[in-house]
């Protein structure tokens, strides 16, 4: 799960990290208000969406030469005006595909006066299975091509979790970017407060792009990306408030309602999978016949009737979908269940694409004549091969 960076940096702020004051508003009418109450004289203007690279993204409603989504104002007249520009138009960065994004909220923030932009993040590194600080001197806008063209910038430093950050650690990370003076005094609450936040919420990922040294030598964490372990957000009440829904994908939303791992794909053929491998090897059969999933949505092991209509009809819901196959391996799931889930479901919505249903294991037979005894125009398939070859050939028609 995702929160917007005025959430993360709050959340931070919590642990004493050191971020700029700041306001987040929903209407134009707000934001004099909230520049008011800010110390002035620079301010910058944020997008927020739960998307990077705001700063280089494009409104698609406004001219190609206006500016991006986070942008300085040096008055509160000047605050007031890209307000109105960005508010409720359409941000297309380079990680929200050309559909873009529209902003809803903007975060109005003191400005910075910046002296570097560093790069600094926290992720689960397994192939170490530790929490580890990946760090560079070349923060701001184009990590990405850092870590493409010049590796080496990047620095990982993996936390022991028996010691938390050590002063070694702080000293390693403080000399991978070149820390001197007040930012090295920073650092050493800085870093074990990101460490500390990121353990105890369960974050997947945390994100200080940039992490700045200013012209007064202090550190601020400029930017903040923040994502949670789904797994473990039972446990976090406050953590599971900060969720945006109008940010996610609304058929993720009603798949994790009912308990269904559903993830959305660019392709046209729609996967009812049980379990993680199955899916993944669906995925890859479609492939290599020559198409591409459309979603997947994994049902798991014990599935009953309405959770698989269910299913069945978050991967309907998609317009994309050319075609549905479905893949079930009954173990503890039965074939059968599976089979009157299906039923039910299409009785409900209609099939209005081409239906493969590849089943294998328990109550096979069972599941199998109750799809030839629906009279419903569904191909059943032998198979994992057989099956691919069946919904390829169906949707090129
Ligand atoms: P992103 O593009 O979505 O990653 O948004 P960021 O919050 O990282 O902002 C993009 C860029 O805007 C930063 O890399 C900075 O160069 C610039 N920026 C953001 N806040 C400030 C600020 O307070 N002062 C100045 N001078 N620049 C800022
Ligand atoms: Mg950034």
């Amino acid at each position: 799960m995702n929160i917007h960076e005025y959430q993360a940096k709050a959340l931070l702020k919590g642990y004493g990290a050191p971020v700029a004051e700041g306001v987040a508003i929903l209407k134009v009418e707000e934001a004099e208000a909230a520049a008011k109450s800010l110390p002035g004289p620079l301010y910058v203007v944020k997008s927020q969406i739960h998307a990077g690279g705001r700063g280089k993204g494009k409104f698609k409603e406004l001219s190609p030469e206006s500016k991006g989504g986070v942008r300085l104002a040096k008055s509160i007249d000047e605050v007031v005006a890209h307000a109105k520009e960005m508010l409720g138009h359409t941000l297309v960065t380079a990680q929200t595909g050309d559909a873009g994004k529209q902003v809803n909220r903007l975060y109005i923030e003191d400005g910075a006066d910046i002296a570097r932009e560093l790069y600094c993040s926290l992720l689960v590194d397994r192939s170490v299975g530790r929490v580890a600080f990946v760090v560079s001197t070349e923060g701001g806008m184009d990590i990405e091509a850092v870590a493409h063209d010049t590796p080496e910038k990047i620095h990982t430093i993996a936390i022991d979790p028996e010691t938390g950050v050590t002063a070694a650690d702080v000293a390693a990370i403080s000399k991978a970017l070149q820390l001197d003076g007040a930012a090295a005094e920073d650092a050493k609450s800085l870093f074990p407060a990101l460490y500390k936040a990121f353990n105890e919420k369960d974050m997947a990922l945390l994100e200080v792009n940039p992490l700045i040294v200013m012209k007064d030598g202090h550190l601020r964490v400029l930017d903040a990306k923040m994502s949670f372990d789904g797994n473990a957000l039972f446990r976090h009440d406050d953590v599971k408030l900060l969720r945006d829904e109008t940010e996610e994908d609304a058929k993720e939303i009603e798949a994790s309602k009912w308990d269904l791992a559903y993830v959305a794909l660019d392709g046209n053929i729609g996967c009812m999978v049980n379990g993680a491998g199955l899916a993944m090897a669906t995925m890859d059969i479609i492939k290599l016949y020559g198409k591409e999933p459309a979603n997947f949505c994994d049902v798991g092991g014990g599935a009953g009737k309405e959770k698989v209509a269910a299913a069945f009809k978050i991967i309907t819901a998609d317009p994309k979908v050319e075609g549905i196959l479905v893949n079930i391996f009954g173990g503890i799931m039965k074939c059968d269940v599976i089979a009157e889930g299906v039923i039910a479901a299409v009785k409900e919505v209609g099939l209005k694409v081409p239906l493969v249903v590849r089943l294998e294991g328990t109550n096979v037979e069972l599941g199998k004549k109750i799809l030839n005894e629906s009279g419903l125009a569904i191909t059943a398939a032998d198979d994992l091969d057989d099956a691919a070859k069946k919904i390829v050939a169906a949707i090129k028609g």
